[in-house]
């Protein structure tokens, strides 16, 4: 186990200064110093429900008030909150360098806020590799459960009743978030991900407890073509014995010494 000790910190800037293709995957565990909870965390519970009976289609068939009121406040959570230091630093440096691609399980919109403040703090037009490929969807996005029509969505939430829930702009039925629940497949993003990897000279993980397949597995593809990885998490995980170098830190005190 390693602290945090300047040798190693060198040794990791070198890593990511000579490495071609960067993937950096990122988990819960990158927001959790913005303020949002992870879902592993003794506080993950709300009203005696754990997020793994939320976030599935059978929850939404069953009681789509119900999972639009826990999503509704996630969302007022991550609006209220905002990108920290470590988002912003890889923001920057994604933006900075062309071979950086930002690959994320949040559905927080952190780094896209990110992203969109690096861009405009550089005088850049586009938000490059620092666009985050979002894995599990958006909590700022809605799919209708008829027509399938996705929108961007950042109002509040109203869920005192099925009336009041949020519906679709071109056949007026009820959608859902633009997440993806335990049991349904993912979107093209984990192909790009993965292809991206294959190439990739080194995976940068941070925050993510590195349990949820095939999320976990681009770490894995990276290194099996002869890359390195480079771990910043508190807590060992299955990712670790992988890591050339791993840092038990938080991601917002970490991240920055790594990158700026
Ligand atoms: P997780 O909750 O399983 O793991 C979080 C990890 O972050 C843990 O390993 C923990 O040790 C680490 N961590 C805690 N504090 C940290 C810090 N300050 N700096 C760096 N690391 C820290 O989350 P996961 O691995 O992302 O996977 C679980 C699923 O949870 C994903 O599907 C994701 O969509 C969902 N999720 C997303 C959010 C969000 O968007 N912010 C929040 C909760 C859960
Ligand atoms: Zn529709």
């Amino acid at each position: 186990m390693n602290g945090v000790d300047s040798e190693l910190v060198n040794e990791a800037r070198e890593l990511l200064g000579r490495a071609g293709g960067v993937v950096v995957l990122t988990g819960a565990g990158i927001s959790a110093d913005s303020g949002l909870a992870t879902f592993r965390s003794a506080d993950g519970w709300w009203k005696n429900h754990r997020p793994e009976d939320l976030a599935t289609p059978q929850a939404f068939a069953r009681d789509p008030r119900l999972v639009w009121e826990w999503y509704g406040l996630r969302r007022a959570a991550a609006t209220e909150s905002s990108p920290n230091a470590a988002h912003l630093s890889l923001a920057r440096w994604a933006i900075d360098r062309d071979d950086v691609t930002i690959v994320t399980q949040n559905v927080d919109g952190l780094h896209t806020r990110a992203a969109e403040s690096a861009a405009q703090n550089l005088g850049r037009q586009d938000l490059a590799g620092a666009r985050p490929l979002e894995l599990h969807g958006c909590l700022f996005r809605v799919r209708c459960t008829a027509c399938e029509k996705r929108a961007a969505h950042h109002d509040p939430i109203d869920a005192t009743s099925l009336e009041t829930l949020p519906t679709c702009g071109s056949c007026g039925r009820m959608v859902r978030p633009d997440v993806i629940w335990f049991g349904e497949p993912l979107g093209p993003e984990i192909g790009q991900a993965f292809t991206l990897a294959q190439e990739a000279e080194l995976c940068l993980v941070v925050g993510t407890s590195a349990v949820v397949q095939p999320a976990a597995s681009i770490a894995t593809v990276v290194r099996q073509g002869g890359g390195q990885v480079i771990e910043v998490n508190p807590e060992p995980t299955p990712l670790t014995p992988l890591a050339a170098v791993s840092f038990r830190a938080g991601a917002a005190d970490m991240v920055p010494q790594l990158l700026d």
